[in-house]
């Protein structure tokens, strides 16, 4: 199979791009180009668009060591061109997803790199030159070497991986074949230079072993000479209680087959996101399990967070007033949020709110999902913006789209979105809060006339 490089895949995604050809999963090879120009296609483009935001991020996803990277890339750039030009503002959505979490790994791993390479001595040819061996996760050669030519750039030096190698003659970078560590093999005097700068820096009382081992994985101490002392170290250090996990799951999984006790059991105990370290306990969705109306909030408040029930606040005493006022009684409806932890900012004695992130979202989303197949509801009624985002795995703009049922999605045979009651407690003025006020009681009566033709009632 061919390999692909950044430069090829953007000349190849452009032609067929303007050729329209659709996306396929596969690998990206050239075979697989043929493949893909066989295709039917949909509506030729000749000028496709490309936001700087994607042209920006793309050199990065290219270089994750993750094979559908390709796929991923062309997928975006096609979705981009031909669904959404705003796509990559949509965080939950499972590619916009997948794109940033490489982005980040690539980034930190450069970052690592700049951190971790330790050039030894050596004379090549009679020419004294630095070398180095790294061990990086991703395909980082080309991004993370031009940072050692602005820090070393008066002395001619190689970093080599067991995927390429960079090379630097103080007029040109240039890249080649990598080598193993073993073949790299290299002892000189500055080793023990290394140590004894480590010994230096090393305090004891600041060590945090597992933080250390998080920012210094123990796959890089093989190329550092000071490695070797690390045990040492650590083993003569009194033992220090750290707070971060060990590893952070990116996505919530709720048990296979579960009930609905069972799942709130599981959800209790969730901690895919760093929400769940702050706040008091998840707070999962509930109500009737036979509704055919879903409510999905935010996420819950202050008062929530405590309680362990939704809507319970100020924003639940005007969702009640808005239910009352549409002949809706709560107890028929199954109510949940988004988000099922409380995000917040101290500021003295308060917790003041704090929007959740498209990476907290998504984590949480199996949860949701999870309710949603459990009561499968003809209507599910999103307040606000984070709700509406979740559940339609897109940007909503209330003001738009509320009024109307969306019937294409997977999740319900109707989607429809409100103002939060927050929003509403928030307006601008009387007349804002009033008007708000009433088309939530007028989404409400629509969610409750959609339920009502969707179960023949
Ligand atoms: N806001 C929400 O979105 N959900 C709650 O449960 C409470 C306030």
């Amino acid at each position: 199979m061919q390999a692909v490089t950044y430069d090829e895949w953007r000349v190849r995604a452009r032609e067929m791009l303007q050729k329209g050809v659709r996306p396929k999963s596969g690998s990206w090879d050239t075979t697989q180009v043929m493949l893909f120009e066989t295709e039917v296609r949909l509506k030729p483009l000749t000028s496709p668009k490309v936001p700087a935001e994607f042209l920006k991020m793309a050199p990065y996803v290219a270089a994750a060591r993750d094979e559908q990277r390709w796929e991923l890339l062309y997928r975006l750039l096609y979705r981009l061109n031909h669904e959404n030009a705003h796509l990559l503002k949509v965080t939950v959505d499972p590619d916009v997803h997948r794109m940033n979490i490489l982005c980040k790994s690539v980034r930190r791993d450069i970052h690592k790199m700049h951190a971790f390479v330790r050039f030894k001595r050596a004379e090549i040819e009679g020419v004294e030159t630095y070398v180095a061996w790294h061990k990086p996760e991703h395909l980082i050669m080309e991004l993370g070497t031009p940072f050692f030519v602005r820090r070393f750039g008066d002395k001619p030096w190689s970093i080599f991986s067991a995927d390429g190698s960079a090379h630097w003659n103080m007029k040109t970078l240039t890249f080649g074949p990598g080598m193993t560590q073993q073949e790299f093999g290299h002892e000189d005097p500055f080793d023990e230079v290394w140590k004894t700068y480590y010994k230096s820096i090393f305090n004891p009382a600041r060590i945090k072993i597992k933080m250390m081992k998080t920012e210094m994985a123990p796959k890089y101490w093989s190329a550092l000479p000071e490695a070797e002392i690390i045990q040492e170290l650590i083993r003569n250090t009194p033992k220090q209680l750290q707070n971060m996990r060990d590893a952070i799951q990116e996505v919530a999984q709720p048990p296979e087959n579960a009930d609905w006790s069972q799942l709130k059991v599981a959800a209790l105990a969730c901690a895919s996101c760093p929400l769940s370290q702050k706040a008091t306990q998840t707070v999962f969705g509930e109500g009737s399990l036979q509704a055919s109306i879903m409510i999905v909030g935010e996420q819950p408040g202050d008062n929530e967070d405590i309680a362990g029930q939704n809507f319970i606040g100020s924003a639940g005493e005007l969702l009640n007033q808005a239910l009352k006022d549409a002949s809706i009684h709560r107890q028929d409806l199954y109510v949940t949020n988004a988000v099922k932890h409380f995000k917040f900012e101290r500021e003295g004695k308060l917790r003041l709110h704090k929007k959740a992130s498209g990476s907290e979202m998504h984590a949480c989303k199996p949860w949701l999902e999870a309710e949603i197949a459990m009561v499968q509801p003809t209507v599910i009624l999103c307040l606000g913006a984070t709700a509406s985002t979740a559940v339609y795995g897109r940007l909503v703009k209330i003001q738009v789209e509320r009024g109307a049922p969306y019937t294409e999605s997977g999740m319900a045979k109707n989607l429809l979105v409100s103002w939060h009651p927050a929003a509403i407690l928030r307006s601008s003025s009387e007349s804002e809060k009033h008007q708000r006020y009433q088309e939530l009681v007028s989404d409400l009566r629509l969610a409750l006339a959609l339920s009502k033709l969707g179960s023949g009632d």
